[in-house]
This record gives C-alpha cells, structure tokens and sequence, in this order.
C-alpha cells in the first residue's frame, strides 16, 4: 500500500505570521481609528474656536488653506478666499489695509508678527476687530516655497470692553466730561507741546457760584442736574481740540491749545453767556446760576502746567472776592 508521503505542512505552521500580521493590520486600525477620532477632535475644534487658521503662499500670494471659522467670522465664502486672495484684502476696513499689508509683509524678516490688530468688515456690514497673529511656517514646502501661517482671532468684544474700560476710567459719571485725572493727563500733553513748539496755550477753571445755596434749597439731586447742564454747555461752546473736565464737586477746567488769552476770553464768554442763559425748574420755582471764571495764557517763563494753573486759581478766587458771575484774567 503506497503511503501519501506527500509533505504536509503540520497544521497551524503559518500561524506565526498570519498572527503577526493580524495583530499588526489591528494596530494599524487602531492607528486609523484614533488619527480619524484626532481628525474629528482638529476638526471639531476648528469649527468652535473664534479663531481663523489660516496659510498662505506667500510667492504665490495664495491662500492654501483657510479653517472653518472663516465663512462665520467674514461671512464669506472659504472657496472664493481660495481662488482668490483679494477676498480678504477686500474685507479689510480701508483705514486699516495698508497697516495689515505693512505687518504681514514683516513676517518675512521677524519670522514671527504677533501683535496684529485690525478691522474688517463681515459681509453683513459689521465692523469686527481682529487679532491676526502671522508665523512663518516652519514645515517648508516641498519645493521651499515660504508658506505664512496664522491665527486670526475675533477680538471685537474684547475692544468694545476695552473701550468701555477706558471711557468709564477717563470719564466723571455724572457729567461724562473728563474725569480730573484724565483731564490734567491731556492737559500736561498739550501745554508740553505747546512749550516745545513755542505756541500759545490758555488755562481756565470755572467754579459754579453759590453752589451751595442750590444743594441746600432745591436738593442734591437737583444740584447734580446743575452739573450735567453746565457740562453739556461747556461741551458745546468748546472748539474741536479744547479739552474740558470736571475737576472737583462744582469745579470745571479748560484748556484752550493755540489760543492766545485774548481769544480764549472771547471762548469764555460766550460760555459766561450760555450758562447765565440756562433756566432750571425745580417744582415750578424757576431759577439761574452763574459762575467765576479765572483765565490765563502760557508766557515764556512757565515752564509746566502747574503755574497756569496756580494763576487761573488765583483769577478765579478774585473772581469770587470781586462780586462773582464775572471773568478774571491772571
Ligand atoms: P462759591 O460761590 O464761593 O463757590 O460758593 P459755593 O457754595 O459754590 O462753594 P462751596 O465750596 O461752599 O460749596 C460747594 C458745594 O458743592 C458743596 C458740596 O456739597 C457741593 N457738591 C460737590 N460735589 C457735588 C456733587 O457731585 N453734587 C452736588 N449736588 N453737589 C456737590
Ligand atoms: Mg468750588
Ligand atoms: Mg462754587
């Protein structure tokens, strides 16, 4: 009886490697799977995050790539960016184009810009603040084109609150003219420039007469609503450039840049006028005020704001001693 003596291979000899191989192939799944559940979290995170992911070729001056948040925050089309890197010149807000071309032409040298900040206007006509940080990629390009990437974030909550910040900081609540603090800042600024360039600068502080008197008839309240009307008026008589501020309870100051005392006296009396003119009512008891105005220019040997100052005080107090409702020049 012939014998099959034909080799067999013994059962499961290639198991090794079919093993290895199937461990392997699930690794690699596994590998897939988590790049994929990576891919979803980027992509999720892309989406969500208030920034724009941005690269750009620079040669080509083509946007490569470009993340979702994109079509949100411009409101305009990823696809149309991609064709066409005018897109987002266009959404640019004009005063602020030639600053974001300046600053992301420096990403060249520095390799790095961070402090981009500029407006564009969505397609829906709003204006929006972003923080536009550029980089110079780091990964070069297969055929070493220099690739630009950045992260352009909406900041325009964050402007709007810094604004508040600094007008709630610079402004008196009351009156909303500038606070003192605000108004000796600007005030030594402009006497400086004025010392510098040799130009005329004059001081003014008013101070409401008998204030007291109209706390103590009609109510604080009805006193606060003095402040606010002298305020307003004081605003309104004022050039463009003239800083005015609440620098005490009842006391009001000016400064009048390249005005003479001459022509500053004429400012002041326009403003003596206005106010004598406003008519309170409190109850049905009609009533006026009055103030004291002392007035000084910027001569030769005053080297700081402090000295006009001193002297429009001064004017003032003789103002008060000399009947009130009246201007003295110091
Ligand atoms: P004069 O003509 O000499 O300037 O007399 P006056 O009464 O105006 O001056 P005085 O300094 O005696 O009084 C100023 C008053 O201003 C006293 C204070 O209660 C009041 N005052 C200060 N700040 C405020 C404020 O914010 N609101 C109100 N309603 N009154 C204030
Ligand atoms: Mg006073
Ligand atoms: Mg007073």
């Amino acid at each position: 009886m012939m014998v099959n003596k034909q080799p067999q291979s013994p059962p499961f000899a290639h198991m090794p490697a079919a093993a290895e191989t199937l461990l392997a192939l699930m690794h690699a799944q596994g590998e897939v799977a988590r790049l994929s559940e990576r891919e979803q979290l980027f992509s999720s995170l892309l989406v969500s995050v208030n920034a724009v992911l941005w690269a750009f070729d620079w040669e080509a001056q083509r946007m490569i790539y470009v993340s979702p948040a994109y079509e949100r925050i411009f409101g305009r089309s990823a696809g149309l960016l991609l064709a066409d890197y005018n897109e987002w010149r266009d959404s640019i807000y004009p005063d602020d184009l030639d600053y974001a071309e300046r600053t992301l032409a420096e990403v060249l040298e520095k390799g790095a810009v961070e402090d981009r900040e500029y407006r564009i206007i969505s397609a829906d006509g709003q204006i929006r603040w972003l923080s536009d940080k550029c980089f110079i990629s780091q990964q070069s390009s297969p055929d070493q084109r220099v690739i630009v990437v950045g992260i352009a974030e909406d900041i325009t909550e964050k402007k709007h609150l810094e604004g508040e910040l600094q007008r709630l900081a610079t402004t008196d609540v009351l009156t909303q003219s500038s606070n003192r603090r605000h108004f000796f800042e600007c005030a030594h600024r402009e006497f400086e420039q004025a010392r510098l360039e040799g130009r005329d600068i004059s001081f003014l502080l008013l101070d409401i007469d008998d204030f007291k008197v109209i706390n103590d008839t009609y109510g604080h309240q009805e006193g606060d609503q003095v402040l606010q009307r002298i305020a307003e008026t004081g605003r309104a008589v004022l050039r463009r450039g003239d800083l005015f501020g609440r620098i005490g309870g009842e006391e009001f100051a000016a400064v009048f840049p390249g005005c003479s005392p001459e022509v500053a006296q004429q400012i002041a009396e326009r403003l003596q006028r206005e106010i004598q003119r406003l008519s309170f009512n409190h109850e049905g008891q009609v009533y006026g005020v009055t103030v004291s105005q002392g007035l000084t220019g910027r001569t030769d040997e005053d080297g700081i704001l402090d000295t006009l100052f001193a002297r429009a005080d001064v004017a003032m107090y003789q103002a008060k001693r000399q009947g009130k409702n009246q201007i003295v020049l110091g």
